[in-house]
C-alpha cells in the first residue's frame, strides 16, 4: 500500500523533525530571560542581506489557506504581536486590523493553553513578555518584515525545541480542524496500533506546481483506488497522526530530492527503493546517456540471472496538484530489475535514425512529451508525462490517444520531427510484441504496410521537386502532407503527374540525378499495388515513419554524393598539381 511504503521510507530519513513540525523559514528571534524580560530590544534578524528570508528550521506547521490559525511560538508579527500589515488600499486597513486582532487573540489563546498544559517556565516567560505591551518594549528596525516568522529563545534555548512544547503541539495538531478533530480510537490502517483516527489527512504537502503554496492534502484520484493507496476520507480507513505525519514528510522529502523526483507539466513523479541502492532513475528520463543506454540494452539482450540489486523493491507514485489537494494519479509497486527491463524496452522501441539517417542519442522524456503539442509550456496535459512514465517503467503499451496527438501535430506542422518519429515508433512497437529489435529504426524497403510506402513516396516526390526547383516557398509536403497521409488515392496520381516535368528537366540538366530519382520512385511504386483510399490512425503512423525514413535516407545519400564529388575534385586538383 502506498501510504505504508511512504511511512517505511520516512524511517530511513534523518532529521524528519518532530510530529506536526516541518521545515519553515524563520526570520526573527526574540531573546528573553527566564522571567520574560527582553535581553536585547532589537529582534535578531536571521536573514542575509540578499534573500531576506531567514533560516530554514523545524518549526510547528499547519495548513492555513484562509481562516485564522496560529502557529505555536513561530508565527508572524500579526499573530505574535498583533501588529497589522500595511494595506496599499487604505479602505482595507480597518478590516486588516480587525483580522490581525483576531489572529493575535488566537495566538495568545494557544500560547496560554500551551503554558498551562506544559507548565514550562520558558513558555510562561514568553507569555509574560507578550502580555506586557511587547511593541512598546521592542525596537523594530525600519525595514522590519511583518510577514517574517518570529521564534523565541528563553535563557538561550529555542522554546519550540523543548520536548514538552513538541508534545503539546503534536496533541494540538491532532485536534486541529485541518485534520478534523481527533476521532474515535481505531486501529490505524498503516501501523496497526489503536490510535485516535484522523478524519481527514493533513494538508502539508508542498512544492507541486499548480497547487497552493501553503500546502495540500493528499487524496486519491478515484474511489476504486482508495483501497490500494490506503486513502479514504472516512473512519473506515483510519490513519493515525504519527503515520500521517510520517508519510507527509516522506512525500515532501522526495519532492525536494532531485534524484528521486521528476517534475513535468504539473506532474510530480516520485520514486524510491525499499533499501538504498545505486539506481538513479532520473538520469534515464532527464538526459539519458547514449553509452549507459547501450549498456542497459546489451545487458537486457544477454539475459542472465538478476543481480541482488534487481530484486530490491521499487516504488513510484505520480501526483498532481489541484488547488488545496494533491491527487494520486498512479502508484507503481515493482522491483528494480523490472524497472530496468521496462527501460530497456523503452529505449529500444524509441530507437530511430536522426533526420540525416545517422545513429542518434536516446531522447529524454520531455522531448517525447513535447512532440505532441504546439507549446509544451502551455499545452501539455498532465496525462502525457504520466502515461509515458508509466510505460517507461513497466513496458506497458502506450495508448492510441497519444498516437492521435502525435499524428495531429504532423498534420499541423506538415513535418515529422525526430522526437515525434521516435514517439510514433515507440507507441506502435509497445502495442505489438511481434516486432523485431531492429524494425523501423531506419528505412525498410520491404515493409509490409502500404501506408509506409505512401509516406516514402511523398518524401521521394519532395526530393524530385527540390532537385528541379531548389528551395521554394511552399513544397508539396507543405501543401499535401495532410491529404496524402489520410487519403492517398485522392492526391498521389496528381502528384506523380506533377513530378514528370521536373524529371524531364533534370534529365537534361543532371541526367545522373534524374536516373537515381526515377529508380527510387519505381522502387517505391513497386511496393504498392494501389493507393489506399483512406488510412486509419495506425496506418497514418506508418505513413509518418515511411516519410521520415525516406527523407532521412535521401539526405544521407545527398551528403554522401556531395562528399564523393568533393573527394573526386580534390583528387583531380592533386593530380593537376602533380602534373605541373
Ligand atoms: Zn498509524
Amino acid at each position: 500500500m502506498l501510504l505504508a511504503k511512504l511511512r517505511d521510507y520516512s524511517e530511513r530519513l534523518e532529521d524528519l523533525g518532530p510530529l506536526g513540525y516541518a521545515e519553515a523559514w524563520v526570520r526573527y528571534e526574540v531573546h528573553l530571560t527566564g522571567s520574560g524580560e527582553l535581553v536585547n530590544p532589537e529582534p535578531i534578524d536571521l536573514a542575509d542581506a540578499k534573500t531576506k528570508r531567514g533560516q530554514r528550521r523545524q518549526a510547528p506547521q499547519v495548513t492555513r489557506a484562509s481562516g485564522v490559525k496560529p502557529l505555536l511560538l513561530n508565527d508572524n508579527a500579526e499573530y505574535t504581536f498583533g501588529l497589522p500589515r500595511q494595506e496599499e488600499d487604505p479602505d482595507k486597513q480597518a478590516s486588516r486590523a480587525e483580522r490581525t486582532a483576531a489572529s493575535h487573540a488566537a495566538y495568545m489563546g494557544l500560547l496560554g493553553e500551551c503554558a498551562a498544559a506544559t507548565e514550562s517556565p520558558a513558555v510562561q516567560a514568553v507569555l509574560t513578555f507578550l502580555r506586557s505591551a511587547p511593541l512598546d518594549q521592542l525596537r523594530l528596525p525600519a525595514d522590519y518584515d511583518v510577514g517574517g516568522a518570529i521564534a523565541f529563545r528563553v535563557d538561550g534555548r529555542l522554546v519550540t525545541d523543548l520536548p514538552s512544547v513538541r508534545r503539546f503541539w503534536a496533541d494540538w495538531a491532532l485536534g486541529d480542524e485541518s485534520t478534523g478533530p481527533a476521532g474515535d480510537e481505531m486501529q490505524c490502517l498503516i501501523c496497526g496500533r489503536r490510535r485516535p483516527a484522523l478524519r481527514r489527512l493533513p494538508g502539508n504537502i508542498k512544492g507541486i506546481s499548480g497547487g497552493q503554496s501553503s500546502g495540500m492534502a493528499l487524496i486519491s484520484a478515484n474511489a476504486k483506488a482508495f483501497e490500494s493507496y490506503g486513502l479514504e476520507n472516512s473512519q473506515t480507513s483510519p490513519v493515525c497522526l504519527e503515520c500521517a505525519d510520517a508519510f507527509t514528510k516522506a512525500i515532501n522529502t522526495l519532492i525536494r530530492d532531485d534524484r528521486r523526483s521528476y517534475m513535468l507539466a504539473g506532474l510530480a513523479f516520485l520514486y524510491w527503493t525499499r533499501e538504498p541502492v545505486e539506481f538513479d532513475l532520473n538520469a534515464w528520463f532527464r538526459d539519458p546517456d547514449q553509452a549507459d543506454v547501450g549498456a542497459l540494452l546489451r545487458a537486457y539482450r544477454a539475459g542472465g540471472p538478476p543481480s541482488p540489486v534487481d530484486e530490491t523493491a521499487f516504488y513510484a507514485v505520480s501526483l498532481s496538484a489541484n488547488a488545496a489537494r494533491v491527487v494520486v494519479r498512479d502508484w507503481i509497486d515493482t522491483t528494480v530489475g523490472d524497472v530496468k527491463r521496462g527501460l530497456a524496452c523503452w529505449f529500444q522501441r524509441q530507437q530511430i535514425v536522426d533526420g540525416y539517417g545517422q545513429d542518434a542519442p536516446p531522447l529524454g522524456l520531455y522531448a517525447l512529451a513535447a512532440a505532441t503539442v504546439r507549446d509544451p509550456s502551455k499545452d501539455l496535459p498532465v496525462t502525457t508525462p504520466r502515461t509515458l512514465l508509466r510505460a517507461a517503467l513497466t513496458g506497458q503499451p502506450l495508448p492510441n490517444g497519444l498516437l492521435h496527438q502525435a499524428i495531429r501535430r504532423n498534420h499541423a506542422e506538415r513535418d515529422v520531427t525526430r522526437p515525434r518519429a521516435a514517439l510514433i515508433k515507440l507507441i506502435l512497437l509497445s502495442q505489438d510484441d511481434s516486432y523485431q529489435e531492429d524494425d523501423m529504426v531506419k528505412l525498410q524497403p520491404d515493409h509490409p504496410e502500404p501506408g509506409y510506402h505512401c509516406g516514402r513516396l511523398l518524401a521521394a516526390l519532395e526530393q524530385i521537386q527540390r532537385a528541379a526547383l531548389g528551395d521554394i516557398n511552399q513544397t508539396i509536403v507543405d501543401r499535401f502532407y495532410g491529404t496524402a497521409s489520410t487519403a492517398p488515392a485522392s492526391v498521389f496520381g496528381r502528384l506523380l503527374r506533377g513530378a514528370q516535368p521536373h524529371l524531364s528537366k533534370l534529365e537534361r540538366d543532371a541526367p545522373g540525378t534524374a536516373y537515381a530519382l526515377q529508380r527510387t520512385l519505381e522502387d517505391i511504386l513497386g511496393a504498392l499495388d494501389a493507393f489506399p483510399r483512406t488510412l486509419t490512425l495506425k496506418e497514418q503512423a506508418f505513413f509518418a515513419l515511411g516519410y521520415y525514413h525516406q527523407r532521412a535516407f535521401n539526405r544521407a545519400q545527398a551528403i554522401a554524393a556531395a562528399e564523393r564529388r568533393r573527394d573526386a575534385k580534390a583528387a583531380e586538383q592533386a593530380a593537376q598539381a602533380a602534373d605541373v
